[in-house]
């Protein structure tokens, strides 16, 4: 089967045009494994990881066509959200015993994720400093509102904020309202793929610029790359919508493009002006407004616009057109900052499905996989590739059963009424979120 699409993301990620470049580990010629994991990003690492730990004799390959942090991994806004975070309810919680679930395997990541930055001393602005929720308009504090009975029902801590605390605390007086809860953690998602990358288990080979060009099934698995092939017992498939090019649940998985921009470091001049807290993260009342971020290393980062890009590639017009928003809310908060320069501007794929719901678990002889996280993916990616190394190791524990036991991606319309729906969807949500954005 040839794999007709391939990830080629932009060259203009500001979290990893910020860190200090870093050779390719590729793979070059053929060679054979046990065990053969697509896609290296959080999923793929935690995968990789986890296998190793079951499987300490076996030879494994962590195979990315881009380099690691390249891809969505390292392009998100770095939120390692703790609670329930189901866009599709009006309370962000749901269902309860569905949100209580969801909320375990979530702090389940940010456990298994804090212990190994502090065990290998990883650098990525690791920061549990929590999340605000913030509402501009009366919509949004309408939205807040449901959002703290949610909360109240699931029994979890959350603090309200009003304008002039958040204009103490944010250095800005564009919001009305906030929601403050104290379990999310901030990183610099690229620092932080690179530092799980750098320190897998012995047994792992991380192959860089090595895309998967062909797959045969079988007995064994066959892969080919353009420098080689790769003979593996067994496939782990952690490269979200990309699991459709090698043949599962196609039409299914929805590629989603967010954009995001990083703007220059603020002088020490620049920072006393706005003084407020060091860092912070406010994620929107409406989803489809914008994150915003004060870094550690003082930059504001801003992620609004979402474009539809049904192949999974990147493009280049939508990127411009996404600065144009970008600048434009940041301008809007920070007018005080207006001659700060918004430095990087870029995309990257989320995979979502149209009832919200991942794959996770075996997908024919020899092939797993794990994907589609629905725009949550440092949780959810790191939790599911470990749960996964887990349920093919015959492991059992709660959270692998409530895996398990979940529905499946239903197919969608076929293209292009899928285009239209999901285009036209986009469209009207963003104009609708106004102010939010
Ligand atoms: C702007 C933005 C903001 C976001 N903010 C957040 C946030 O704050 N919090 C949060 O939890 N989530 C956020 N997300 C979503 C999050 O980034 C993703 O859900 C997460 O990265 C998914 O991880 P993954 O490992 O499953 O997939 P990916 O990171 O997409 O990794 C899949 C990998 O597979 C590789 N691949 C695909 N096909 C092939 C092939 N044929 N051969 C070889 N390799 C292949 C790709 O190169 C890629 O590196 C955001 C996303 C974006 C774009």
């Amino acid at each position: 089967m040839r794999i007709k699409h391939l990830p080629d993301d932009d060259d203009s990620c500001g979290w990893k045009n910020t860190l200090p470049p870093q050779e390719a580990t590729r793979l070059t010629g053929s060679t054979q494994a046990e065990w053969v994991i697509v896609g290296a990003g959080f999923t793929g690492l935690a995968a990789a990881r986890q296998l190793a730990l079951h499987y300490p004799d076996d030879r494994i390959l962590l195979v990315d066509a881009q380099r690691v942090g390249d891809g969505a991994s390292g392009r998100n806004s770095g939120f390692l959200i703790d609670l329930p975070h189901d866009v599709s309810a009006p309370d962000y919680i749901g269902d309860l015993s569905v949100a209580r679930s969801d909320m375990a395997l979530n702090q389940a990541a940010i456990r298994y994720l804090r212990n190994i930055v502090q065990e290998e001393g990883i650098e990525c602005h690791w920061r549990e400093c929590g999340k605000i929720q913030g509402a501009v308009t009366t919509k949004g504090i309408k939205v807040l509102e449901a959002y703290r009975n949610g909360l109240e029902r699931l029994g979890a801590d959350y603090q309200m904020m009003n304008a002039e605390a958040l204009q103490r605390k944010l250095s800005t007086g564009y919001y009305r309202q906030g929601l403050f809860t104290p379990g999310t953690v901030l990183v610099q998602p690229a620092a932080l793929a690179r530092g799980l990358a750098r320190c897998l288990p012995g047994n792992v080979q991380l192959c860089e610029l090595t895309p998967v060009t062909d797959v045969e099934y079988g007995s064994s698995v066959q892969l080919s790359t353009p420098a080689g092939t790769i003979q593996a017992r067994n496939l782990l498939l952690t490269n979200n919508a990309f699991a459709q090019e090698f043949g599962f649940f196609s039409g299914a998985l929805i590629p989603i493009f967010l954009y995001g921009g990083l703007t220059r470091q603020l002088t020490g001049d620049e920072q006393r002006r706005l003084g407020g807290d060091p860092y912070w993260g406010v994620i929107p009342a409406d989803p489809y407004g914008s994150t915003v971020r004060r870094t550690p290393d003082q930059r504001i980062q801003v992620r609004n616009t979402i474009s539809f890009n049904p192949t999974g590639q990147s493009s280049q017009t939508m990127r411009a057109r996404a600065r144009k928003h970008i600048v434009k809310s940041f301008h809007a908060r920070f007018p005080m900052l207006e001659d700060v320069e918004m430095e990087h501007v870029w995309g990257g794929a989320i995979c979502v499905s149209r009832n919200h719901v991942p794959y996770f678990g075996k997908l024919r002889e020899n092939v797993y996989g794990t994907g589609c996280h629905n725009g949550l993916g440092v949780t959810k990616g790191t939790i599911t590739g470990k749960l996964l190394a887990d349920h093919i190791a015959s492991q059992d524990s709660d959270l692998l059963r409530y895996m398990l036991s979940k529905p499946k991606p239903v197919t969608n319309p076929p293209r292009p009424i899928l285009d239209l729906g999901v285009n036209a969807t986009l469209q009207y949500n963003q104009w609708k979120a106004g102010a939010e954005r």
